[in-house]
């Protein structure tokens, strides 16, 4: 596999990343783990924006699905991405690192509205910038946040740093013959409705050209291998 030449990307963690081995919520210890990884990766020269789930907390559908109304559980679901975007940005802080955190939903007395150009700025400067509420609006997921951050920082690539490493025809947890992809192109993602990222967030690479590289972030160093053209991982281009 080539070296990719990233200069910026955009480094999509979901939520449950930031419960470590706990069935819930933040897992400090592991949060300052991955904020090492994403400190080592800026230090080599890369620019990062950061995008993370809330999933950890608190997720609308399961809200709707115990009868709340879905917009409001969504609104919850994003206010708990926030949650998990202080708490990175702690941890990057503790390691010496400089770090924004601009929320799609205004909080002003917390952290920045998102504003483009701003961000833009901080990662002139060195500074890691935390997209936190996803697009800002519900019936979205921060996979579609990521994207359309991804989009207009143009970013070289969008990486998401989740459980699984890769993407696999079928689900590797039920079916022991499911094989990864190491490239899959994002009309066979949609087509097939492989388990990447929803709908929304993909079609929105597609048409950015963003290529989306899949991998497990819970393997210690793999961001650097991903990074480096090396471990396991799957490319959606
Ligand atoms: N959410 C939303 N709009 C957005 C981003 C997130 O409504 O633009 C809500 C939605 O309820 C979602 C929750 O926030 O379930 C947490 O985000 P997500 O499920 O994407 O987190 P992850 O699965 O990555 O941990």
């Amino acid at each position: 596999m080539s070296v990719p030449s990233y200069k910026r990307i955009l480094l999509k963690l979901s939520g449950e990343v930031l419960m470590g081995e706990q069935q819930f919520g933040i897992d400090t210890d592991y949060v300052a783990r991955v904020a090492q990884e994403v400190k080592d990766a800026r230090d080599s020269g890369l620019e990062i924006c950061l995008v993370i789930g809330g999933g950890n907390i608190f997720r609308g559908m399961a809200g709707a699905a115990k009868g709340m109304d879905r917009a409001q559980a969504d609104y919850m679901g994003m206010l708990a991405t926030v949650m998990n975007a202080l708490a990175m940005q702690s941890a990057l802080e503790q390691l010496g690192v400089p770090t924004r955190v601009q929320s799609a939903i205004e909080m002003d007395k917390v952290c920045e509205p998102v504003i483009r150009r701003r961000a833009e700025r901080h990662l002139e400067k060195g500074r890691i910038v935390i997209f936190a509420a996803g697009v800002g609006a519900p019936y979205f997921t921060t996979d579609s946040g990521a994207a359309l951050r991804a989009a207009e920082m143009k970013c070289d690539a969008l990486l998401k740093g989740t459980s699984v490493d890769g993407v696999y025809d079928a689900d590797p947890k039920k079916d022991a013959t499911a094989k990864r992809y190491e490239t899959v192109d994002y009309d066979t993602v949609l087509a097939d409705n492989l388990k990447v990222m929803d709908a929304s967030a993909v079609a929105l690479c597609r048409d950015n050209n963003i290529p989306i590289v899949v991998f497990s972030i819970r393997e210690r160093g793999n961001l650097a291998r991903v990074l480096a053209g090396e471990g396991t991982q799957t490319i959606v281009k």
